[in-house]
């Protein structure tokens, strides 16, 4: 007798830089699965705050005494007319409205405010058949998210980790440069542009983008070993696997890549 377990929910994370799309690319093609980013999440619901036009001051949802919002029945007695008129559901629009009043003010998201909207997100998908990709990333999230499978009967049944070393990862995004007209990536020595500036697909110049410094890189890879290990933690604790796949490979080929993820996650399949 054989028995079939069939996977649920997959979490992808490694280094920024490490990867990971192309791998994710691998798993969304083997399940049919859906990718769920924490940066789609969040744009997702600024927008959706923003198309309604409120005009709203967003500190007045905001209550300085308490640290906290008001509470939701006051902020959708705010948003409500506005909802009715583009047929927006409050629910998501209170979330978009909280969301806004930290990114708008340059402010750290706390993760209270990042598991909500992750929650809304992943209940819509019916919690399973997702690859989570940037989530979750601190111990908190990690803890959270398993009490939310738990709640909806689901499960992560395993983690892909892309790996790969801090200096190959420096080296490849310093040297990325992206046409700043039709969004084509090269790399200076991997994937040259043409006479090292041109575009070979529309001829535009590329450029490379603010995040691509090595300051910038080092300080996500430094977040990385500081947070997002951690979250990795809590869920090894509670025994869901890892599986390491490579970020860096002696060649790289669309099929390079696929038989590099398929022959690791086998044992899952
Ligand atoms: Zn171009």
């Amino acid at each position: 007798m054989e028995f079939f377990v069939e996977v649920q929910n997959i979490i992808v994370t490694g280094k920024s830089g490490a990867g990971k799309q192309p791998r994710i690319d691998v798993l969304i093609e083997k399940f049919g699965f859906i990718q769920v980013s924490t940066g789609n999440i969040f744009r997702h619901f600024l927008s959706l705050y923003k198309s309604l036009g409120t005009g709203l001051n967003l500190e007045n949802i905001w209550d300085s005494d308490n640290n906290n919002f008001i509470d939701d029945e006051k902020i959708a007695a705010l948003l409500d007319p506005f909802c009715r008129e583009k047929s927006t559901d409050v629910n998501e629009a209170i979330l978009g409205a909280k969301a806004t009043r930290f990114v708008d003010a340059g402010l750290f998201v706390p993760d209270e405010i990042t598991n909500a909207l992750f929650k809304a997100e992943f209940i819509k998908n019916g919690a399973k058949g997702m690859i989570l990709d940037g989530y979750p990333r601190t111990r908190e999230q990690s803890n959270y998210l398993l009490e939310l499978c738990t709640e909806m009967g689901t499960a992560i049944n395993f983690i892909m980790l892309v790996d790969n070393e801090d200096d190959a990862i420096v080296k490849r995004t310093t040297g990325r440069r992206i046409c700043r007209q039709c969004g084509k990536v090269f790399h200076v020595e991997f994937k040259p542009p043409r006479e090292g500036q041109f575009c070979t697909a529309c001829g535009d110049t590329v450029i490379q983008r603010s995040d691509d410094t090595e300051e910038k890189i080092r300080t996500r890879l430094k977040e990385f070993q500081v947070k997002t290990l951690g979250a990795i933690e809590v869920l090894t604790s509670k025994n869901i696997p890892v599986v390491n796949v490579p970020g860096n490979l002696p060649v790289f080929t669309d099929e390079a890549v696929r038989e590099s993820v398929i022959s690791r996650i086998s044992q899952f399949i």
